[in-house]
């Protein structure tokens, strides 16, 4: 057999398989055909990847990807192949009636592989400004039901964002009526927590399976209370199977959060960026970052690997992802762990020195080699002109902080 490549001599850490080890991966045919201490045999493409880390890709699955249709949407590709991403979950852009037009105009020409959670409101995430569900007639549990049984391809799940700036006076019905359509096409639903409604109240919604994104946001109604202790509420949910993913995003990660929950021994399902036009500039920047702050955090490099890769493939239902098993889509990232001495920021300008550092070398998207640092971004001018109208978000973010 010929392979279409063979990255030799990195050290593989594949959680799916408990691997860690240095191994030789090789792939024909845009599946992973052999994982070995040593492959011999012709290749078109031989990659010397001794001393570098090489893992199944990342899949993140709280991004904001609808570029030119919504107030937040990063363009797919330039974020995903220059961070070793190679499956990006939105969560939530857009709607039962834009996600024909997310199909067609955003996953269809992506050549990292795009899925989505199709929002409770009918209007999605277009429009920053303005809170998507302070009127309930936006919300159509059957449409948002049919949408996602219809997409099943690329519907992951059913999102609601559960604040006071985007609920208005509505407390947890989005979130009932979220869970309705989840109910109906036997999906999940993505759970934002955010200041303003009672965190036990949207818990209490939630089922096995259900994610909760934002869990180590610091901005009020968090899963700590004032003294630094997680609340029993967050642990109930815990117990009981609801999913803890981190969706860092522009407002919501404060590393004292974090570190007191892990400290307590509360940590992250699922590790995702959040990723959106407000943040992509920083302070989230990638998913490598990301993962960064957590081994910060005193996470071990196996476990930061299994929550950007494994676990998020089983959280969204895809157990086929997020592995190097023979046989599943050659997805795979290669990394340099850099030492040094970096400054991080969570999104409350609080700063810590990281000593350890993921920098993405390759992405591998289904067969496809992209060389991480080739990929031109997205320009910032672009970025920064689409996110205009997120400005206005936080005047009102910091209107809403005002009157408490
Ligand atoms: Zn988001």
């Amino acid at each position: 057999m010929t392979y279409d490549l063979v990255l030799q001599g990195g050290r593989v850490i594949d959680p799916s398989q408990s691997l860690d080890g240095v191994r030789d991966v090789a792939v024909a045919d845009g599946k992973i055909v052999a994982v070995a201490e040593s492959i011999t045999g012709a290749a078109r493409q031989t990659i010397d990847v001794r001393g570098k880390l090489v893992t199944p890709g990342l899949i993140d699955i709280h991004t904001h990807v609808y570029a030119g249709v919504t107030t937040w949407g990063v363009k797919p590709d330039p974020a995903a192949l220059r961070s070793g991403v190679t499956t990006l979950v939105d969560a939530g852009s857009p709607s039962w009636v834009t996600v024909q037009g997310f199909r067609w105009y955003i996953a269809e020409p992506a050549n990292v592989r795009v899925l989505t959670f199709i929002h409770i409101s009918g209007i999605g995430l277009v429009y920053g400004p303005v809170g998507e569900m302070r009127d309930l007639d936006y919300a159509d549990p059957e449409k948002v039901a049919e949408a996602v049984r219809e997409n099943a391809d690329l519907a992951v799940g059913v999102k609601v964002r559960q604040g006071q700036f985007q609920v208005g006076n509505n407390g947890v019905e989005p979130l009932r009526l979220a869970v309705e359509a989840a109910v109906q096409a036997n999906t999940r639903v993505m759970c934002h927590i955010g200041r303003g409604v009672p965190l036990p109240d949207v818990l209490a919604l939630l089922r096995a399976g259900d994610i909760v994104t934002h869990c180590f946001q610091g901005r009020g109604d968090c899963i700590v209370d004032e003294t630094g202790r997680v609340v029993p509420a967050a642990w109930e949910a815990k117990q009981r199977g609801v999913i803890m993913d981190v969706g860092h995003g522009a407002g919501s990660f404060r590393w004292e959060v974090a570190e007191r929950a892990l400290e307590q021994g509360f940590l992250p399902d699922v590790i995702s960026t959040d990723l959106h036009t407000g943040n992509i500039l920083g302070p989230v920047y990638d998913m490598p970052t990301t993962m960064s702050k957590f081994l910060h955090l005193g996470l071990s490099l196996g476990q930061v690997v299994a929550a950007s890769t494994v676990i998020p493939a089983r959280v969204i239902g895809r157990d086929d992802l997020g592995t190097l098993r023979l046989g599943s889509p050659a997805d795979v990232a290669v990394f340099d762990v850099v030492e040094g001495d970096f400054e991080m920021f969570d999104t409350h300008r609080r700063c810590r020195r990281v000593r350890r550092k993921l920098q993405p070398i390759y992405t591998i998207a289904q067969g496809k080699v992209f060389r991480c640092a080739e990929v031109a971004p997205e320009p910032a001018e672009a970025i920064r002109k689409r996110f205009y109208l997120g400005k206005a978000v936080k005047e009102l973010d910091r209107e809403l902080t005002l009157k408490q």
